[in-house]
């Protein structure tokens, strides 16, 4: 991938693989929610969301006046298998036709686990930045152990983004979801499997993150700030689907996996960690980083973003201890995967000591 945006250099051979789904963006978009069913010939669907939401749930549900769709209101994160289980039985009870996603990841994964056991579409609505709606990947958590996948029956046939429905997402959860898409857009960029158009969305997504997240954690209640964030968390969706993620990713995989640490959270920290750790052998992603971000340096840019919106400083105020780091590195070197730099075990275990303290990154070595 590098040298895309180097004329000396042309451009790299790739394979670009477009996501079929239909999207829906803008403020008051929900109100063509019944439109979007009819078009997907959805006449009973069950909606999904997590139990903070049930109220809305409910109130989409009531606006689709006499065929008011039920609820399965108990989405929690990393989708247990157990829920899964319930949520199915209860589409099947209600004799659903569809899936309704309303909300965030956790909405959205419980809805694309259900699609591989019926032969039900996803309409989703999120409702924070997490980007799932646009991805044919999907998890799921068994016995402690999270698995992950790609079916395309999972892909939402249609995404309705309304910046409105994000007026309430708490300013800290707006930081930490927003940059989970920034950390999909930062491993875009360097995918082994990467392309000049998803170069493009992403650089596009990180600009428009990078500027939406500080106006919404200085006035939430702003719908501007609310729309670039989602038209970023868009777009990052769609990087994230087409390209293979990296080091970042596995990370926190890893460290969701084995620790139990928030998602969106260990993401937002180890970010600048995991960027500084690549940069050496990803110059064209950190320059596009920098461009997006105004910055001078990649990785502190990301740092600097990530402090400016109050992201807990590193995997320390998680509750993280020290000494669990080193099985995570363990883990993280063991499996190869593709990533611009070599994995090594010892370098790793460095990132992973500053994402621990939190402190600006320090250039590779
Ligand atoms: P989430 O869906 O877990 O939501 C977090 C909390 O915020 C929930 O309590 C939810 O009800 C609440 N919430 C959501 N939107 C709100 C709003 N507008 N106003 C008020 N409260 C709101 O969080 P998330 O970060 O969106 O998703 C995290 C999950 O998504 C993880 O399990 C992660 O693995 C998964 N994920 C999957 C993909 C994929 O492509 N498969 C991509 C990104 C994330």
């Amino acid at each position: 991938m590098q040298g895309r945006r180097n004329p000396s250099v042309g451009i790299a051979a790739f394979i670009y693989r477009s996501a079929p789904a239909r999207v829906v963006f803008g403020e008051g978009s929900l109100r063509h929610l019944g439109r979007e069913l009819e078009m997907l010939r959805m006449k009973r669907p069950l909606i999904l969301c997590t139990p903070e939401q049930a109220d809305d749930a409910r109130a989409v549900a009531a606006a689709l006046g006499e065929a008011q769709p039920s609820v399965f209101a108990e989405a929690v994160m990393h989708v247990p298998v157990a829920v899964v289980g319930a949520a199915v039985a209860r589409a099947r009870e209600s004799d659903a036709d569809g899936l309704v996603a309303l909300g965030g990841g956790s909405a959205t994964g419980l809805a694309k686990a259900m699609a591989r056991e019926l032969p039900l579409r996803i309409l989703a609505i999120p409702t924070t930045y997490a980007g799932s709606e646009m991805t044919s990947i999907y998890g799921l958590t068994d016995g402690g152990e999270k698995r992950t996948g790609r079916d395309d029956r999972v892909l939402p046939a249609t995404v309705l983004y309304d910046p409105a429905l994000t007026l309430s997402l708490p300013a800290p959860l707006s930081a930490s979801s927003g940059l989970n898409a920034v950390a999909h857009c930062v491993e875009a960029l360097y995918a082994a499997d990467g392309n000049p158009v998803v170069s493009l969305m992403a650089e596009e997504a990180i600009g428009a993150l990078a500027r939406g997240l500080p106006e919404v954690l200085r006035d939430p209640g702003a719908l501007p700030g609310r729309e670039r964030c989602l038209y970023g968390a868009w777009l990052a969706g769609m990087a994230l689907n087409v390209v293979s993620m990296a080091l970042h990713h596995k990370l926190c995989h890893v460290l969701g996996g084995s620790l139990n640490l928030p998602h969106a959270q260990t993401h937002a920290i180890v970010l600048p960690y995991a960027a500084a750790y690549n940069a050496p052998a990803a110059p064209e992603a950190m320059a596009a980083i920098r461009r997006a971000l105004g910055a001078q340096d990649a990785a502190a840019g990301l740092h600097a973003l990530g402090r400016a919106l109050g992201v807990p400083k590193g995997l320390r105020e998680l509750g993280v201890r020290a000494s669990q780091l080193d099985r995570v590195a363990d883990l993280a070197a063991s499996q190869p995967y593709p990533n611009p730099r070599p994995l090594e075990r010892t370098a790793i275990r460095e990132l992973l000591q500053q994402a621990y303290e939190g402190d600006a990154p320090l250039p590779a070595q």
